[in-house]
């Protein structure tokens, strides 16, 4: 199968999904306090296609990231979501329109945010039933499925204190997919995770990579992002310094500044 050559800047051959743009940025800015945070930044993003975010820290990737699901509102520039615009500088936000974006566009964050009264099962039933109304039983249906399919049916009915800080992540993210989101955001999911317990993370963010899903990930895991994304963007200073498929950005950058970021953490 060939995938269409992008244009313009996205950063070269489209390695997997389709021509279908899942979700596009264009030119969003944002400062806070008078600083300017994000300074432009663009991204277009085909449906089954997986981008990772990498950058030094305080670069603006969560604030990115954050914008895409308007948890931070813009100051300038203009968000697509299935064709559709979400967000336009300048135009009121919407309340419904942010509701309908948070169904299609799921996101996990580094903390887990889970309700510590609730079992795993019921952090991901909750959310179906109030977002979607689902039926009890049938939120709890599937929200089994989801935990079984992240590795986690043997851990139902426990609570979060009660898990792992990956198995923790493993909910959150069970609890993300519920809503039958199109496109999924990661925020350094990993991060706040003991390093023997990243693996199994990672592991379901492969297989949901695997299974199609379009994702943006925010990662310093740099070999997850080289084996898992089919476009690997580098921020720094609030800008896309790079973008590029993962052997382009990693084995041989353009930008001074990726090769440096690249070399010190690798
Ligand atoms: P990264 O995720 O790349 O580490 P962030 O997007 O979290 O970077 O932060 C970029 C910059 O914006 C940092 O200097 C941070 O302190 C600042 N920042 C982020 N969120 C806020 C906020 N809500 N209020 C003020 N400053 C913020
Ligand atoms: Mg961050």
């Amino acid at each position: 199968m060939s995938f269409p050559v992008s244009k313009s800047n996205s950063g070269g051959p489209v390695q997997a999904g389709s021509q279908r743009v899942s979700m596009s940025a264009q030119g969003i800015r944002k400062s806070f306090a008078g600083k300017e945070v994000l300074r432009g930044i663009s991204l277009e993003l085909h449906q089954g296609e997986h981008v990772a975010v990498i950058g030094p820290s305080g670069s603006g990737k969560s604030t990115f990231i954050r914008c895409l699901n308007l948890l931070e509102t813009p100051d300038n520039g203009s968000i697509d979501v299935l064709g559709e615009r979400v967000f336009s500088a300048g135009d009121p936000v919407r309340e419904s329109q942010v509701r309908a974006l948070r169904l299609r566009v799921g996101m996990v964050f580094q903390s887990f945010n889970l309700f510590a009264t609730y079992t795993a099962l019921e952090n991901v039933s909750l959310a179906q039933r109030f977002s979607l109304g689902r039926s009890k039983g049938e939120s709890d249906d599937r929200s089994e499925q989801l935990l079984r399919r992240v590795g986690l049916e043997q851990h139902i009915h426990k609570h979060p204190s009660q898990l792992s800080g990956g198995q923790q992540q493993r909910v959150a993210i069970a609890r993300a997919l519920a809503l039958d989101p199109q496109v999924m955001l990661f925020d350094e999911p990993t991060s706040a995770i003991d390093p023997e317990m990243r693996v199994e993370v990672l592991q379901v963010m492969k297989a949901l990579a695997l299974d199609g899903m379009t994702m943006i990930m925010v990662t310093h895991e740099l070999r997850f992002a080289q084996e898992a994304a089919d476009r690997v963007a580098f921020i720094a200073d609030g800008e896309v310094q790079e973008i590029g498929t993962p052997a382009q950005v990693f084995g041989s950058p353009k930008n001074e500044r990726t090769r440096r970021f690249v070399d010190a953490v690798s």
